[in-house]
């Protein structure tokens, strides 16, 4: 994992955690106050699972963090 700020960039002052896809691929840091809205902004899939198969026939390319 690389390292992530103390506290969540969001600006509620509370812990920051890595909010992972279904790799365990950290995508950003979020905390209790964001997470749902952090999750929000990628598709569904993300979190419940797909493999380079699948990548490879929605864009044909590898799904890279967002920021
Ligand atoms: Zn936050």
């Amino acid at each position: 994992m690389p390292s992530i700020p103390s506290y969540c960039r969001c600006g509620s002052g509370k812990p920051s955690r890595w909010l992972t896809d279904s790799q365990n691929i950290p995508l950003r840091g979020v905390c209790d106050d964001c997470e749902e809205a952090a999750k929000a902004k990628y598709e569904p899939w993300v979190f419940s699972g797909y493999d380079q198969a699948f990548l490879d026939e929605y864009s044909g390319e590898r799904i890279e963090p967002l920021d």
